[in-house]
């Protein structure tokens, strides 16, 4: 149990335990007594406000809680948090929202997944046995926020389990998220000295370092170089000072300064980061990350999906698939998360050609981005409707002239459907999308292949 000594409005009593330890913890569907967002809206927002507004240590309820919901099914939820302090500006507010998914996911029998408007929570048959409330949870992270951050002088939650109530709060929420990200994106990189870090998710995704600078906004999609600026003046959390140091690849966005806090920040399991480029040094994720982009070799292009996304890709894997492979903290060259926000970033895989290699992404994706994708590769991107294998993009982009090598094509295009796993154990990657020259670093492992092939041309540099 964690100690919440000193903290104000700590004396509510808890029926199951809150400590980082449960942190990791699953509950699958069946072990679930109900789900909160998910199928049905879940939103977050975290808002500074005066401190009239307040009523310290105060959770409201406008809704069911657990004892009149349904075994079994989903329902809608949304959460606002309010706090106050003399030190906390607006910008800190995305940073703080962004450990709401940490502190639910102490409490013993709770488990949180994403963020903003695309939020999880499954509560656990034996938590809600034991008594556990909601007004327990929304308890739980006032106090979790207040140890952490000193600067909160007081904390309101307010949780809405009703339709209405919640899709009041999703519309005001959109609303905030929008103007954070436009304030966030008037940056360039080259306007600044000094990036951010954050280390918080290597209790699930070891050795994984975000690096935000103006131009690319964390993977989970919350935290932009204004707010990790913030979060990081009041001298608290996970948040990070990188001073850039030298350029040493302007385009790709290599830095001297983010490789050495790379290195020491992941113990020397990442020693060099491209953050503007996919191959070779790619900037690492976790499972919190809102997209992926991932090379498809056998067209030489690119394709983005996104965490909302539940179909596959074209080469056979869905969303939750590839970030089971990926999101491990480790770098995959030819795969890189991303927040969405770094979509429209002028800066986006500039490395790599940025937009003129994209080939394929969900068509909801496609059309949010309209604004923000050059008109004249827009029509060329194929979403699921035009491809949903590798044969099917290949024709549509050979149809729009998308200049795929022949070579490629015929070498690396399988008709073989992924292996299904056994319970319980990760799906084996059967097209495992890299560039010519492959470099594979195995520290302390033990790998075992029922069988394993590898394909391509042969290199004459190994
Ligand atoms: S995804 Fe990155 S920025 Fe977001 S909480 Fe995790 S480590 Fe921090």
């Amino acid at each position: 149990m964690l100690n919440l000594e000193g903290v104000r409005g700590a004396e509510m009593e808890f029926p199951v335990d809150v400590d980082v330890i449960y942190e990791g913890e699953r509950i699958s569907r069946d072990e679930a007594f109900v789900e909160l967002g998910g199928k049905s809206t879940g939103v977050e927002l975290l808002r500074v406000t005066l401190p009239e507004y307040i009523e310290d240590g105060t959770v409201k309820l406008k809704g069911a809680d657990f004892s009149e919901m349904e075994a079994g099914k989903s329902y809608p939820f949304g959460l606002f948090v309010k706090i106050t302090g003399e030190r906390l500006e607006e910008d800190v507010e995305g940073v703080l929202e962004r450990r709401i998914h940490e502190f639910i996911s102490y409490i013993q029998g709770v488990v949180h997944r994403n963020s903003r408007d695309k939020v999880l929570i499954r509560v656990g048959k034996n938590a809600v046995e034991k008594g556990l409330t909601l007004k327990h949870i929304g308890a739980a992270l006032i106090q979790l926020l207040k140890k952490e951050y000193k600067a909160i002088e007081k904390a309101e939650v307010e949780i809405f389990t009703q339709g209405e109530e919640v899709e009041k709060l999703l519309a005001q929420a959109r609303e905030v998220y929008r103007s954070r990200d436009e304030k966030a994106a008037k940056l360039k990189d080259e306007e600044v000295d000094v990036f951010y870090g954050c280390a918080m998710c290597q209790n699930h995704a070891a050795n994984h370092v975000c690096i935000i600078s103006p131009s690319r906004i964390s993977g989970c999609g919350v935290i932009s170089w204004l707010e990790a600026r913030a979060a990081a003046k009041i001298g608290e959390g996970a948040i990070f000072e990188v001073p850039k140091g030298s350029i040493i690849d302007e385009n790709k966005g290599e830095f001297e300064g983010v490789n050495k806090a790379v290195t020491d920040k992941s113990r020397g399991a990442t020693t060099k980061v491209y953050l503007h480029s996919l191959f070779d040094y790619p900037h690492t994720q976790c499972s919190c990350t809102q997209a992926i982009i991932f090379y498809i070799p056998e067209v030489d292009g690119f394709g983005i999906v996104d965490s909302s996304f539940k179909g596959k890709t074209p080469f056979g894997m869905s969303f939750s698939t590839l970030m089971k492979q990926i999101g491990n903290g480790a770098q995959h060259s030819g795969f890189t998360g991303v927040g969405l926000a770094y979509l429209r970033s002028p800066k986006f895989l500039q490395g790599d050609g940025g937009w003129s290699r994209v080939v394929w992404m969900p068509s909801h994706l496609k059309s949010d981005l309209r604004d923000a994708i050059p008109p004249e590769v827009y029509d060329r991107i194929a979403t699921e409707k035009d491809a949903c294998d590798l044969k099917a993009l290949e024709n549509f982009l050979r149809a729009r002239g998308y200049p795929i090598p022949q070579d490629r094509v015929e070498k690396h295009i399988s008709t073989e459907k992924p292996e299904e796993a056994p319970p319980g154990q990760r799906q084996p990657i059967v097209h495992a999308p890299t560039r010519r020259h492959v470099k594979l670093t195995f520290i302390n492992s033990e790998i075992r292949f029922k069988k394993l092939i590898i394909t391509g041309e042969k290199e004459k540099n190994i």
